[in-house]
């Protein structure tokens, strides 16, 4: 679910803060130069406490009149407030999906993200291998089992596929319109509608109700759907009204409800809008697992921030979509770094309020399948902490080829193999060799070592980490990771190449080499010494955000503004033109000769028309042109690196030309930020 939110509105005349100074009357004294009032107190718990700071985010309404942008001016140069944001509006767009249905009879071949065998025209085994896992565990929906909050526009709790799993509040009496629980909250029965502050998180919506019947719909019952924990106890937290709408503030009270009454996994199908600092805080504050939507936008969450996915919080995990051919769903945001796995997320069959079923589409229904897993798994291993089932979901993944780079992992969320009763970490990599160091990266090999203490087959995972400090066994998690599969023999030198951005600067960093299994068990760390990384050169630069350019313009390409990357350039004509026939961007004269190992890098968006083509060309001599790349419809932007080291020592001119044969050109394709880097001679 996307909170649609590209140009932030707020509630007029109210501002949430936190002052650095604990107690409550210098709270009140500030304020009140102000002319502000304190008319919610948001209470974190003392995990996330900085010691000079205040326990509570505030709510706070400012005099009549008063605009929120000048408080806010004022408020970020109070050096007594810690920080002060708006409380911003968050509305959802309109919602698509397949009509609900009524109950069907051919149930479990719609629930490909469970057990595929191609039913569905996808690939056999692109599933999470819920009924492998089923043999493990179902679930535990008694009172010691793990408490899972769906925090979205609620739960239909009277579904006769979810009623049964449904958490009941054991210190609420329903009905007598007391709070006898004292949470602050009347009659919260199966949950807390944070956003009418009210006890009854009713789904009048349906994303929610979807959403929890992919974590947890009732098994074995004769009816409807199984949920990926067929036996699961599901809180509901309704921070969407009905129509979509919520607010920074109902967002806290939600996450802040779910952290006091001990929701062990939270599963947030949303996002998008700013950085909000009380929302990240309120994910930090608490102990569960957050697992979090990617989002349906199809750019790179490394490049664009997209939030909660990216807020730096460690007991997050955040999901791609795949569909039914183990390919990343087309709408699904990717991240190297900023997304953890993948799971099915393409025309997934779940609940619908009013006992009705229905297929929808999004990051927002990959979500609840890895909530569900992490629900079998903390039901398999009670005492299991946030980061040991996340690393049993990441580590346990099946690396897919088609899923290179979309995640830290490259995996498609696999139930079975992370619920392995498996306690016997893997041997060490032995004889770690630093092969290459360039202004990119470095490349590294080792020879790989066996599963349960060297004795058992290849090693599912070498985890490599780089930092700028040592790296340590207690301050690993700490370093980046980059993890690489090992699907050769024990034994065997396997190599990884880490590919970073360049750095205009000289980096001074250290490597780790470390192997996982299947279920987070992590050999002994090996740390490599300190290394140099060279720093790169800028021998070009076109970032294409101005009309004037140093390429040479031919056909249809023109500057346009593109809704995701602003200025940019593009070979599509405008609206109600033919397309040319042949359009060109060619590049003045790049020179090579005086750096070693070139490289292009540039990011571009490609959706050609049926029939045409697009290259990209290189050429020493202004005539002879060789293609570099052939350009393939991308599903949105993607950075392509080029390595040009073919070409050190030589002049060049770089052309994208895109061939249109019927005077089609859908959207061609757009670039921007191209740059080409290289390293200084060693004399
Ligand atoms: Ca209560
Ligand atoms: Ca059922």
């Amino acid at each position: 679910m996307k909170l649609t939110n590209r140009t932030p509105k707020y509630v007029p005349g109210e501002v949430l803060l936190r002052l650095k100074n604990s107690g409550n009357t210098l709270s009140d004294d500030i304020l009140s130069e102000y002319g502000s009032n304190i008319v919610e107190r948001f209470e974190l718990s003392e995990a996330s406490l900085n010691s000079n700071e205040s326990h509570d985010i505030v709510r706070v309404k400012l005099p009549q009149g008063v605009d929120v942008n000048d408080a806010l001016a004022q408020m970020k140069q109070d050096e007594r407030i810690a920080f002060a944001e708006p409380n911003y509006l968050y509305r959802l767009p309109e919602f698509q999906a397949t009509e609900p249905t009524a109950l069907p009879n051919d149930l479990t071949s719609k629930l490909w993200g469970l057990h595929n065998e191609g039913q569905t025209g996808g690939k056999p085994g692109a599933d999470i291998n819920a009924p492998e896992a089923w043999q493990i565990t179902q679930g535990d929906n008694s009172p010691n089992g793990p408490l899972i909050a769906v925090i979205d526009t609620g739960i239909d709790y009277t579904h006769p596929d979810l009623a049964a799993n449904m958490w009941t509040n054991p210190g609420e009496i329903p009905g007598d319109g007391i709070d006898n629980d004292g949470n602050g909250v009347v009659d919260d029965v199966h949950g807390y509608n944070a956003f009418a502050q009210t006890g009854d998180p009713m789904d009048g919506h349906s994303h929610g109700t979807h959403c929890a019947g992919t974590i947890g719909a009732v098994g074995d019952n004769g009816i409807g759907v199984v949920g990926v924990s067929p036996k699961a106890k599901l809180m509901a937290v309704k921070i969407f009204s009905d129509e979509g709408e919520s607010t920074s503030a109902s967002i806290l009270r939600g996450l802040l409800y779910a952290n006091k009454m001990g929701a062990d996994i939270t599963s947030n199908s949303w996002g998008g809008g700013p950085y909000n600092e009380a929302v990240k805080e309120a994910f930090a504050a608490s102990e569960a697992l957050h697992v979090v939507a990617a989002g349906n936008d199809k750019v790179d969450n490394d490049a664009i921030d997209y939030y909660p996915a990216n807020y730096d919080v460690d007991n997050m995990l955040v999901v791609a979509a795949t569909d039914h051919r183990d390919e990343r769903a087309a709408f699904s945001q990717w991240g190297a770094s900023k997304v953890d796995v993948a799971a099915p997320g393409k025309d997934i069959y779940s609940t619908v309020p009013n006992g009705k079923y229905a297929s929808y589409s999004g990051t927002s229904m990959a979500t609840p399948h890895v909530s569900g897993v992490a629900a079998l798994v903390a039901s398999q291993y009670p005492d299991a902490t946030a980061q040991q089932i996340k690393d049993r979901i990441i580590y346990g993944s099946d690396k897919v080829h088609d899923l290179t780079d979309i995640s830290v992992s490259d995996g498609r969320v696999n139930a079975a193999a992370s619920l392995e009763n498996d306690t016997i970490a893997p041997g060490s990599p032995k004889q770690v060799q630093i092969e290459d160091l360039n202004y990119r990266g470095a490349a590294l090999s080792w020879l790989t070592p066996g599963d349960d203490g060297d004795q058992g087959a290849p090693v599912s995972t070498v985890e490599i980490r780089m930092s700028e400090k040592p790296i340590t066994e207690e301050n690993f998690r700490e370093a980046k990771p980059f993890l690489t599969g090992s699907e050769n023999a024990l034994n065997e030198r396997h190599g990884y190449a880490i590919q970073e951005t360049p750095s205009l600067k000289e980096r001074q960093v250290y490597f780790s080499v470390q192997a996982v299994d299947n279920a987070g068990n992590r050999s002994p760390l090996v740390s490599t010494e300190q290394v140099t990384l060279p720093k790169a050169e800028l021998l070009f630069n076109e970032d294409f955000t101005s009309s004037r350019t140093s390429f040479d313009i031919d056909g249809d390409f023109r500057s346009f503004k593109d809704p995701i990357k602003g200025q940019v350039f593009t070979s599509a004509p405008p609206r109600g033109s033919r397309a040319k026939s042949t359009s060109t961007l060619t590049s003045p004269r790049i020179n090579l000769s005086k750096h070693e190992n070139p490289f292009l890098q540039f990011e571009m968006s490609a959706d050609l028309a049926i029939a045409n083509t697009a290259e990209l060309e290189v050429t020493t001599d202004g005539r002879r042109w060789s293609q570099l790349e052939r350009i393939e419809n991308s599903d949105g932007w993607k950075t392509h690196g080029l390595d040009l080291s073919a070409y050190e020592g030589k002049t060049v001119q770089l052309r994208f030309s895109v061939n249109s044969r019927i005077g089609r050109a859908k959207n061609g394709i757009s670039l921007s930020s191209l740059q080409v880097f290289g390293q200084a001679d060693k004399e």
